[in-house]
Order: C-alpha cells, then sequence, then structure tokens
C-alpha cells in the first residue's frame, strides 16, 4: 500500500474545486518558485484548491524537499513514484489522487506560467471538457524542438482529426470525468486530446505563456519524435477501429487472398491452358505471399476482435459514452 502523508486541508471530506498536477523529475531548483507561482494564481481566483505534485523517482533532492513542503503547505499533496517511470505514468499517478471535479496540468520547470491558470478554467466554464494550452511563442531550440513538433503537430492533427497548434504543450485542464473515462499508457499524455476525442469531448485551446528553462535540462531529446510518430499509430487505430478490428485487418485479408487468387487463376491458366513454365516466375512467389499475408490477416482480424472484447468486458468500459440524460423529475418515479 503506497503511504500518503496528509495535511489536514486534504483530509477535509469535501473536495476542492480544483486540482492541480505537476509530474516532477530533478526539478528541485524550480520546485519552492513553481509551488509558491501557482498558489498566488489559484488562489486568487476564490476557488478552493489541491496541489499534487508526483515525484517521478528524482536524484537531486526533489523528492526531500517536495515531502517537506507537503507538510508545510496545507493544499500540497506530494506523490513520490518508487522509481523514474516516465511523465506519461507521473501524470496518470497524479491524475489517480486528483479529487477535484476540474483539473489542470502543467509541467514542473516553470516552463509553463501558472498565471495562465485562470484563463484555461474559464474555457471549462464555457462547456468545454478539454482545454489545452498552444504555446505561441514557445521557448525552446529552433531546429531540435520545433521543427519536430511543428511536424509532429501537423501529423497528429491530420490523423486524429483533432485540430490543435501544440500538442505538447502540457499546460491544459480537463473535466475529471474525462479523464476518469481513459487509460495512459507508454507516453500517450500528448495525445490526451486525440483520446479524449475518441471519448467524445469537446476540446479547445488557447495561447499561453512560455518561458525558456531556468533551471535543470529537458529530459527529452530527438528521440521522442520517433516515439512520438509511432505512439501516433496506436492513437489512430484506437480512434478508427478499437471496437471493430475485423474491419481493418479482414478488408486487408480479403483484398490479398482476393489478389493472389486472381493471379494464381491465371499462372495455373498459363500453367495447364498454354502449357508455359511459371516454376520461375516472381510472380509465383507474390502469388504465395498474397495468399499467406491473407489468412494471417484474417486470423489477426479475428484475434484483435477477441482482444477488444476483453479490453472492454474486463474493465467494464461501455463502447459509448453519454455526456447527459435529460428527464422530467416525474418520470423518476414519484406520481404525477
Ligand atoms: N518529467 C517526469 N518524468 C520524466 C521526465 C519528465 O515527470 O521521466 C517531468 C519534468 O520534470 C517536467 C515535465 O515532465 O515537469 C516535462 O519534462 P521536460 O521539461 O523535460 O520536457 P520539455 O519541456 O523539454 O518537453
Ligand atoms: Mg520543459
Amino acid at each position: 500500500m503506497a503511504q500518503i502523508v496528509r495535511t489536514s486541508t486534504l483530509s477535509d471530506v469535501t473536495p476542492p474545486e480544483l486540482s492541480v498536477v505537476v509530474p516532477l523529475y530533478n526539478e528541485v531548483e524550480s520546485l519552492i518558485q513553481l509551488l509558491e507561482a501557482i498558489t498566488t494564481s489559484v488562489s486568487n481566483m476564490g476557488l478552493s484548491y489541491e496541489i499534487i505534485c508526483v515525484d517521478d523517482g528524482s536524484k537531486d533532492g526533489s523528492s526531500e524537499l517536495l515531502k517537506q513542503q507537503a507538510l508545510l503547505r496545507p493544499h500540497l499533496r506530494a506523490v513520490l513514484l518508487r522509481r523514474n517511470y516516465g511523465q506519461t505514468p507521473a501524470m496518470a499517478a497524479g491524475f489517480k489522487y486528483a479529487t477535484a471535479p476540474f483539473i489542470v496540468t502543467l509541467d514542473g520547470d516553470l516552463q509553463n506560467d501558472p498565471a495562465d491558470i485562470p484563463m484555461l478554467l474559464a474555457k471549462l466554464e464555457e462547456g468545454y471538457d478539454l482545454v489545452s494550452g498552444w504555446r505561441k511563442n514557445r521557448q525552446d531550440a529552433a531546429l531540435t524542438r520545433l521543427l519536430p513538433s511543428k511536424i509532429a503537430n501537423w501529423l497528429i492533427g491530420r490523423i486524429t482529426g483533432v485540430k490543435l497548434h501544440d500538442y505538447g504543450c502540457s499546460l491544459k485542464a480537463y473535466r475529471a470525468e474525462l479523464i476518469a473515462d481513459m487509460n495512459l499508457y507508454g507516453e500517450l499524455h500528448r495525445f490526451l486530446p486525440a483520446l479524449a476525442f475518441i471519448e467524445g469531448a469537446r476540446i479547445t485551446e488557447v495561447p499561453v505563456r512560455h518561458h525558456a528553462r531556468r533551471h535543470g535540462s529537458s529530459k527529452y531529446g530527438l528521440g521522442r519524435t520517433f516515439r512520438v510518430v509511432l505512439d501516433l499509430f496506436t492513437v489512430f487505430f484506437m480512434k478508427k477501429f478499437l471496437t471493430r478490428p475485423m474491419h481493418v485487418f479482414g478488408l486487408l485479408g480479403i483484398s490479398s487472398t482476393v489478389l493472389g487468387t486472381v493471379l494464381g487463376l491465371y499462372l495455373t491458366f498459363l500453367k495447364l491452358g498454354l502449357g508455359q513454365s511459371i516454376g520461375d516466375r516472381p510472380l509465383l512467389i507474390l502469388v504465395v505471399i498474397l495468399l499467406l499475408a491473407g489468412v494471417q490477416l484474417f486470423s489477426f482480424g479475428l484475434l484483435g476482435e477477441l482482444l477488444m472484447r476483453t479490453y472492454h468486458e474486463s474493465q467494464g468500459r461501455p463502447i459509448y459514452r453519454v455526456r447527459e440524460v435529460v428527464e422530467r423529475e416525474a418520470n423518476n418515479g414519484n406520481g404525477n
């Protein structure tokens, strides 16, 4: 069992109105300033709030400082992971311990500006389920960060159908019930808007401030670009075919089998009808590959269907999401 260090305010029964979730990995020099900035920004709004800092196995003393701060600050909850898992699991842990109906996430390195939180919340209150920050004036290296990110954003937009300028911005606001419907794996946190879109969320973006990193160093390099592209395939599949994998694999399987059969019949005609030798024809190899691939793809589709049913049924995940149910009070069974 994970040990939770509680301060008095957080053990109150009524949940706060806002949870601010921050993943931290080796951000010791930014931490105090970050907590101050969040506190200033959020307390100005007059909301009740909690700050959930998730220490992702830091080795620079962030964990110790965070623990110490959690005992001093009534609104702070420190969640310390056993080792470094990565930003997505750290965020997932933060979501798990968040109790408010509205959740805001931001980075722990002060690149996002907590002063933008009220603006994001205002959008949620307009009725959106997810509000994403757009780092219009992004302060990162041009060649290694901005360029790959521009390409990635364009690709993600095209493939997922969610049009945002900046998927990578951690400063986002969510309705908690949306988060509850989503499971995060790998490095999928940047695809939260796309995953939310799959769940039928109303999504928008607002330009936010962005500052250059002053302390510590970025935890990512160019390698992330490739992982983002791979994740994109996963998300695309989830969006399009999660509940009907047979429609992809089955279609490919049928196409492959039909083409293989037609070409195979043609070769049979050449051999039996015209007496030509077909043993050394590349086409013969193609026919064999197409027929084998057809069977494989078809079986894949069937396996996919079984897995999909397990995915939904084992977790009690419905294949639809209800936004709201409206009915007259009289229908509730108390007469009239
Ligand atoms: N982070 C984390 N675990 C990791 C890597 C990063 O919790 O394994 C946190 C990090 O402390 C920061 C946020 O995720 O708060 C974003 O990381 P970073 O600033 O390095 O990314 P960049 O802004 O360079 O994209
Ligand atoms: Mg950063």
